[in-house]
């Protein structure tokens, strides 16, 4: 068995005589001639005609199968007619491909995926070529596996090689001579390309062997093309379904790339947009800008998943829309970042109806005023605020309808709503857009007042139980006069949380109403 790499094929002076002397006779085949004097010539015209040599017309039938094999349109069929190609010219009795489907220490996995055999001597389909396995162990064969990992080419001349397995193989296959290539496939060996000769010792020479290394490579790149077409089919989907775009962050570069789409840039115009940093940062909303960076620095610190962030992103046309920006990172063997890269799902509509929920959760349906538990969740914030800050205050205000079960009663229930949604519209116009107004319960509001004191806060109470006493409510013409109960409280150092001033103010209603109603009752400190 001979063993080669390719790379020594050029030490050889014999073979750089024969492609040197022999490359001129691609010219032979028709020409076109104009007057100018130039000559032009169509591929197709190139004959593999009886009268070249073999290495020429090697050559030939890969430039013919080369456009359809590294233009992404030739797998699987341009492979086909390059093995026939290949076949007819050598006059060998099988050429054929083998696809490694797994390969460990002990054995390979392959497949028998191409071939073109002359009439009688056709193998695809036998059960023992079909996803067969082979021991790795066995005498000679891994030297040929070595052998073919290095990228060397094999030449088997079967009556030639010591008695064993392999011998005995290609004797039962009836192969005389066999000429193998492998495949490297994005720097990984991935099949087999191979010449089997049943009737004789074929005589590969060098040029022979170096055309069909082109041949191996042009296989490689319809390879690498069918996966790009098969990811890009993957993306597609992707990106039909979740709206997603992608994006690269280069540490070197420092520049920032993203798919056209992202921000809705015209496709037509770029399929892809590099920016500096500085210039993505501002498409980043302001508000958003930071606290993203922030988060993005945190993860560089740990990196244990994938990195996940929604932003608002400015759109081309002058909007902002909402992303989920999820992320890896990727660094080279000293451990330094190289990339920050993924992808940028649109999540606007998602996050309009999160807010939307939000707003709802918060609100109260009836009078539009926050609801009970999003007072609780303000005013808890602010007790929070005013703790931390000693000197700075806060008053509550408590106020009940009075009687208004009478009113229910005289105008009907929804009357009554009507009175409630009157009062909250009321209510939400009388305080500052600081402060906060909310309905408590069934008849009961609540007003938070920030940076306000006791004596402001019975001021705006007073005030605002002589208008709601003087409001008419006009219903079908006839007017709903009610009035209504005010406690007020504020906030004191020594409270520890919001429900110690609600309590008081609470106490304070209460005695409002014990004092006949239509009253305003401060807590005395
Ligand atoms: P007081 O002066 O002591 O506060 O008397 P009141 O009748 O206002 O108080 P009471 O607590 O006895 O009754 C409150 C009434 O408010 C009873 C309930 O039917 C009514 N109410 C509670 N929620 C709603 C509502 O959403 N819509 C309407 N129309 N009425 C409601
Ligand atoms: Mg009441
Ligand atoms: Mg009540």
């Amino acid at each position: 068995m001979v063993v080669t790499q390719i790379s020594e094929l050029g030490k050889d002076q014999n073979w750089e005589n024969i492609i040197t002397g022999k490359i001129s006779e691609l010219g032979t085949p028709e020409f076109r001639t104009n007057n100018s004097g130039i000559e032009t010539g169509n591929f197709l015209d190139l004959k593999l005609t009886d009268t070249v040599q073999t290495e020429t017309r090697l050559l030939l039938a890969i430039a013919l199968s080369a456009e359809n094999l590294s233009s992404g349109r030739g797998w699987p069929d341009a492979v086909h007619i390059l093995l026939e190609r290949l076949g007819n010219i050598t006059g060998v009795s099988r050429a054929w491909i083998f696809q490694i489907l797994e390969l460990t220490s002990d054995y390979i996995l392959q497949d028998y995926t191409f071939e073109w055999a002359r009439p009688g001597y056709a193998q695809i389909g036998l059960p023992a070529f079909a996803n067969f396995t082979s021991n790795v162990h066995l005498p000679f064969y891994k030297d040929l596996v070595d052998s073919r990992l290095r990228g060397e080419w094999q030449k088997v001349t079967t009556a030639k090689m010591e008695p064993c397995w392999l011998k005995e193989n290609q004797q039962k296959q009836g192969i005389l001579s066999m000429l193998t290539i492998p495949i490297f496939v994005e720097g990984i060996w991935w099949g087999v390309l191979g010449f089997d000769d049943c009737e004789r010792e074929y005589a590969w020479n060098y040029p022979q062997i170096a055309s069909l290394k082109i041949a191996a490579h042009l296989i490689s790149v319809a390879v690498v093309l069918d996966r790009l077409k098969t990811k890009r089919k993957q993306y597609d989907i992707l990106h039909s379904i979740t709206s997603c775009s992608s994006w690269e962050y280069d540490f070197k570069k420092v520049n920032f790339w993203c798919s056209a789409d992202l921000f809705q840039l015209d496709p037509g115009a770029a399929n892809n947009i590099y920016f500096p940093l500085r210039k993505i940062l501002r498409k980043i909303h302001p508000d958003d800008c930071k606290p993203f960076l922030k988060s993005v620095m945190h993860y560089l610190s740990l990196q244990n998943e994938s990195f996940r962030w929604d932003i608002r992103l400015l759109m081309n046309d002058g909007n902002y829309r909402w992303f989920e920006i999820i992320g890896d990172i990727s660094r080279n063997q000293n451990g330094q970042l190289e990339q920050f890269a993924g992808i940028a799902v649109d999540i606007h509509q998602r996050k309009k109806h999160e807010f939307a929920a939000e707003e709802q959760a918060k609100t109260d349906p009836l009078t539009q005023l926050a609801n009970r538990r999003a007072f609780f969740a303000q005013a808890g914030q602010e007790i929070a605020r005013v703790r931390r800050y000693p000197g700075q205050h806060f008053a509550v205000l408590m106020l009940d309808i009075d009687h208004f079960k009478k009113i229910n009663d005289r105008y009907g229930h929804l009357n009554g709503d009507l009175v409630l949604q009157k009062l909250g519209k009321f209510l939400r116009n009388e305080i500052r857009t600081t402060d906060l107004a909310a309905r408590y319960g069934g008849e009961e509001f609540v007003l938070l007042l920030r940076e306000t004191d006791g004596s402001y806060a019975r001021l705006l109470a007073e005030r605002l139980r002589k208008n709601i006493a003087a409001m008419k409510i006009d219903i079908e013409g006839r007017f709903i006069h009610f009035t209504v109960s005010i406690g007020v409280a504020e906030y004191h150092s020594n409270d520890c949380s919001i429900e110690d001033v609600i309590e008081r103010s609470d106490s304070a209603l209460y005695r409002a109403k014990g004092h006949g109603r239509n009253w305003v009752e401060i807590v005395s400190s």
